[in-house]
């Protein structure tokens, strides 16, 4: 099973409609996370690259992309959107292979999603509106505002959810009226290149969307420096979302910043536990944890605190942890080598520091899994608040299980991070439901459900998690300016 795009070798960047060689000519690999061989050679772009793709994006932001009215617009984006959903199969082959998702998840909720997405950024392209607002000082003084196009956009995603960040990114800017250069991340670039093709095919300007591959810190800082990029959306952890906002002073571009939390999921002795144990254990193991919302602080009424965590080990233990590619898969690798030590640090710092193994806590290597990255439901038990595994991101399937005896104790507790992503309240007493979609700080507050997403569901953070919101009627504002308009017709 190879994808045909990948006979395209080696791969390039996509800048003003054509494959060019980055100025450097270097290439890194990319590797199959599921057995740890190379799948292809990507083009290192950098801060040359950057420059040709913010020049084309400008080009066609003032000119070609400038002509087309919303409603044409609208047309080339759905018209995407069937491209998406005819190659969908081989789009969605790119991303497992490149950072491990199991197939099936990524062809039956990952295809609704990414298709749902831009089909409402099509919508929103002929709602932009402004207002005429009654002078309050002049009876002869028409006042109106107009909404217009940021301008250059510099897209930044990470490798979780290759396509559906690119798509959560082009879908508004195209919306607005904005081109861009998507920067996508180094371990899993493939379907963005794949996307840039079918965005021309959609009959999409030259210019309009470029993709330049290469590394973070030469690529990605190249676009967050460049005084010619109007604006950056970021997905990615908070300490790259602090080097951007510093990146940006030079011309005061906007940045919208979407980045980690370390979530609590809240589960009440009173609630429907045969639903909140596979939705609290899939809220956190999902995409082997790699999931900017993961409800990684599973709070548990201490009434049902060992029947409920012993019922979550034995869901998590029950999982099909294997090759992406595998129908049977449930949980894929983790993306990286370097991010499977990273995990396996974190247990070992979780067990330093006095927390216990539930479930999990090793490497597979088990016959099939001995050469890819694979790691199991991982739940730590004796878990203090301050402890770093409770505090910090770990991004894998690691969920620190801690007992609660009150809701105030709970709320506190919960509250008491540097993040503010996504939260979870399961129980069926409405008045808990209430007072704590009240006082959680967070983004996003699912009750009796887990990272539930809908385009039209805006979605980002509180405090170290963000800002800006993706989604939502009010996401293509993030990609426009307001023009205030003064007519004196005494
Ligand atoms: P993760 O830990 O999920 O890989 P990162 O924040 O490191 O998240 O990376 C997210 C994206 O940010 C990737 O595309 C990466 O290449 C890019 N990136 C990393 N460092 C920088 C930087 N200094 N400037 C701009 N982009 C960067």
């Amino acid at each position: 099973m190879r994808p045909a795009f990948l006979g395209q070798a080696p791969k390039q960047l996509f800048i003003d409609g054509k494959w060019v060689q980055p100025a450097s000519g270097e290439t890194f690999e990319t590797v199959n996370p599921s057995n740890g061989q190379v799948i292809a050679r990507i083009a290192a772009g950098g801060t040359q690259d950057i420059n040709d793709a913010v020049a084309a994006a400008r080009r066609a932001f003032e000119g070609s992309w400038s002509r087309f009215t919303p409603y044409e617009r609208q047309g080339v984006i759905l018209k995407l959107a069937e491209l998406i959903d005819r190659d969908f199969d081989e789009l969605s082959l790119l991303d497992s292979m490149d950072m491990g998702a199991p197939l099936s998840r990524l062809r039956g909720p990952g295809r609704k999603r990414a298709l749902g997405r831009l089909r409402f950024y099509a919508g929103l392209a002929t709602t932009i509106i402004g207002h005429t607002i009654e002078n309050s000082a002049s009876r002869e003084m028409l006042t109106y505002t107009v909404r217009e196009p940021i301008g250059v956009i510099g897209a930044i995603i990470p490798w979780n959810a290759p396509l559906t960040s690119a798509l959560w990114k082009i879908g508004p800017a195209l919306a607005a009226g904005c081109t861009v250069v998507l920067k996508p991340a180094e371990q899993a670039s493939l379907s963005c290149l794949r996307l840039a093709e079918l965005c021309m095919e959609a009959g999409i300007p030259a210019g309009v969307v470029n993709v330049v591959t290469g590394l973070g810190e030469s690529a990605g800082a190249a676009l967050t420096q460049h005084l010619d990029v109007d604006k950056i959306a970021f997905t990615g952890s908070h300490l790259v979302g602090q080097k951007i906002i510093q990146a940006s002073v030079g011309n005061l571009k906007r940045v919208t910043l979407e980045l980690g939390g370390k979530s609590p999921d809240i589960v009440f002795a009173d609630a429907d536990l045969d639903k909140a144990v596979p939705g609290a254990a899939m809220g956190v193991f999902g995409n082997t944890g790699q999931v900017c919302c993961a409800g990684t602080r599973l709070f548990v009424e201490r009434s049902i605190y060992d029947e409920f965590i012993e019922r979550v080990a034995n869901f998590g233990n029950s999982l099909v942890v294997g090759d992406g590619l595998d129908p049977k898969t449930q949980i894929g690798p983790v993306v990286s080598q370097e991010q499977l030590d990273r995990v396996l640090s974190y247990i070992q710092i979780g067990l330093d520091e006095g927390a216990t193994t539930i479930a999990g806590g090793a490497r597979l290597t088990e016959e099939g899994l001995s050469s890819g990255y694979f790691l199991p439901p991982t739940i730590f038990g004796n878990v203090r608040d301050d402890m770093r595994v409770a505090r910090e991101e770990i991004f894998g399937p690691v969920v620190c299980a801690i007992p609660f005896d009150t809701i105030d104790e709970v709320e506190r507790r919960a509250n008491a991070t540097q993040f503010g992503l996504g939260s979870g309240v399961w129980t069926r007493d409405v008045t808990k439901v209430h007072r704590l979609a009240k006082t959680i700080k967070a983004g996003s507050v699912w009750v009796n459900c887990y990272n539930v997403m809908d385009p039209a569901v805006p979605f980002g953070g509180y405090k170290l998690s963000g800002y800006g919101r993706e989604g939502g009627v009010e996401h293509v504002d993030e990609y426009l300016n307001t023009k205030s308009v003064w007519v004196n017709y005494a």
